[in-house]
């Protein structure tokens, strides 16, 4: 469908709007609390804490404490099961949403409203305006790897979904959409199919039959990416006889893809035909992307924290298009757009947008083991690490969001933030500390020593083995062929040598941690964690690979231990 001019979106006035905001971003931090407050000052949360009406800084931070997402579960589940007095905020919560989970075993529930809805507008209008300035597109469509997962009510009758869930499903998100020039090129019955690897076929289908058309290809995470053309290099020969055929492959059962689908498919053995040219041209799948959606301007989707792992294998895919790294957020509210999208994704950062809810950073200074004190969004400093703290417009005050952020910029007087990784610990047995950053640089350096034999790190995760004494580090890797013994045994030496932390470095040297073990899986193992999380109620959409999987996480470690084919311990100490 043609997008008339007057309902396209104006880049010029939303890039006004957010140098406005952002020129003036303490005054517009202090306004925004005060909205929140006022909004929901009521609320039997807030009253609790003594505001007594108060909207300031310094009285809010003074009475309400710093809260993780266990403090205010009691409340949700009220929430959730449909108790409707002003608990958390002024205006009654209609909708619930399930944050991914991956990261702690089990999704959480997180309120979910209009406000939210609008700041996901406003974040996805400000980063396109800015991209499209250096990357303009013209009518066309996306490409776009989503997938709504399973809705359901809550025990009191409020829909829940994942966050994208819910965002997918808003009329407001397709009208935008279509504003941006970048309508999904799959029908609705495909994103919101509840078989996801058929929807995934049938993502891919779509987009060819559309490909002189596609301008962007996006997921939310760059892992949905991979993942669909790793899944394209299996089937791409089942999809080039669906074009032929004009009908889709029996393997794909739902019915309401296949009456879609048919909508769409009709025998078109010239398109067929030069699908299979192009992929037969390929050099191992270098630049597929290009090849088949020659009109792609970028390749697009959140590709910092957790998703840089995918970053070579997307480059593969994408050849010479460029990566554009989406912005930062989480089910519980958004935080900043990418404004600068010509940095490349590794240096991607988000700025803050100063209206869509408070926000505190806690310094994060190596050398103190005391917590320091809060402090405000434009008190931050460049080059320093924090945590973010977040106060939004859905219910959620001085809430712990578990990121840590380094500064590495202003926009006008709003931080650049640049994320860094979670702030939970991920390996750590006595005085060591390892982050996600630390396990993956690991897994970086090892995995360099099997591009001798093409042979790449599918996917990869952690634990600690403390069955063993000592206890020690155990790194699954699911590998995309066959290495030697002697090569794989060197990448597990390089992964202990490569945890440079004092603290463990000092407690293998000294036995106090034993030998780092390396865990080849089975093909496919990380396929089955993705379904058991999906299994949940998690999204495709939503997902990251826990990069570390603890005692608790039951199911993911018997996957995990039950799909072992070769193991290697270290002898690097
Ligand atoms: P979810 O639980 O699915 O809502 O995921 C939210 C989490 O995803 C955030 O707290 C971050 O840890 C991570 N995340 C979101 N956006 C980004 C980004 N642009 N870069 C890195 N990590 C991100």
């Amino acid at each position: 469908m043609l997008v008339k001019m007057e309902d396209r979106l104006d880049p010029d006035a939303v890039i006004e709007e957010f140098e406005e905001l952002s020129r003036d971003a303490g005054r517009v931090q202090k306004e925004t609390l005060k909205k929140i407050l006022e909004e929901n000052g009521e609320t039997e949360y807030l009253s609790k804490w003594g505001l007594n009406g108060k909207t300031d800084p310094d009285s809010f931070k003074s009475c309400v404490p710093l809260v993780t997402h266990e403090d205010f579960e009691p409340y949700i589940q009220r929430i959730a099961h449909g108790e409707n007095s002003a608990i958390l905020t002024g205006k009654p919560i209609t909708t619930i949403s399930l944050s991914s989970g991956t990261s702690q075993g089990k999704p959480k529930f997180v309120p979910f409203n209009d406000e939210l809805m609008e700041n996901t507008l406003q974040i996805y209008k400000t980063s396109f305006s800015f991209r499209n300035k250096e990357y303009p597109i013209g009518n066309g469509k996306a490409l776009q790897f989503i997938y709504g997962s399973r809705q359901f009510k809550t025990k009191g009758g409020l829909a829940a979904g994942t966050a994208t869930t819910n965002v997918f499903s808003d009329e407001k998100f397709k009208t935008t959409m279509r504003a941006m020039q970048t309508s999904c090129s799959s029908p609705d019955e495909v994103i919101f199919s509840t078989n996801c690897e058929e929807s995934l076929y049938c993502h891919l289908l779509c987009g060819l039959i559309y490909w002189d058309q596609v301008q962007v290809v996006s997921s939310t995470f760059a892992h949905g990416i991979v993942h669909a053309f790793r899944t394209f290099e299996e089937k791409w020969k089942d999809l080039v006889n669906d074009i032929t055929r004009g009908e889709l492959c029996s393997q794909i059962k739902t019915p309401s893809l296949r009456t879609a689908m048919s909508k769409m498919l009709k025998p078109d053995p010239g398109l067929a035909n030069m699908i299979s040219n192009k992929c037969l041209g390929l050099s191992n799948w270098y630049g597929v992307i290009q090849e088949l959606f020659p009109n792609t301007k970028y390749i697009y989707g959140i590709m910092t924290g957790s998703m840089e792992p995918y970053l070579k294998k997307l480059s593969h895919y994408a050849g010479d298009l460029p990566l554009l790294s989406a912005d930062y957020g989480a089910s519980e509210g958004w935080i900043g757009a990418n404004v600068n999208p010509k940095l490349p994704p590794e240096f991607a950062t988000f700025a803050v947008l100063p209206n869509i809810g408070y926000f505190e950073f806690i310094p994060l200074k190596e050398d103190s083991n005391v917590e320091r004190q809060p402090i405000g969004l434009t008190e931050v400093n460049v080059g320093e690490e924090y945590e973010i703290i977040v106060t939004n417009f859905a219910g959620l005050y001085r809430y712990r969001l578990g990121d840590v952020v380094k500064v590495k910029g202003f926009h006008n007087s709003t931080p650049e933030l640049q994320f860094i990784c979670r702030r939970n610990l991920l390996l750590t047995i006595n005085i060591d500390k390892n982050t996600e950053k630390d396990l993956q640089l690991a897994v970086e350096a090892a995995a360099s020593l099997l591009e001798g034999e093409k042979v790449e790190v599918v996917d990869f995760t952690s634990g600690i083995d403390s069955s063993t004494e000592p206890a020690h580090y155990v790194i699954y890797w699911e590998i995309s062929g066959e290495a030697s013994n002697e090569l794989l045994k060197e990448c597990c030496n390089c992964l202990d040598r490569s945890f440079v932390d004092a603290g463990y470095a000092g407690s293998r040297k000294s036995s106090t941690i034993g030998a780092l073990e390396l865990r080849i899986l089975k093909k496919g193992t990380f396929h089955k964690i993705l379904d058991h999380f999906v299994e949940l109620g998690a999204a495709v959409s939503q997902f990251k690979t826990p990069r570390c999987v603890g005692t608790k996480n039951h199911t993911v470690l018997q996957i995990l231990r039950n799909n072992v084919v070769k193991n290697y311990f270290s002898s690097a100490f």
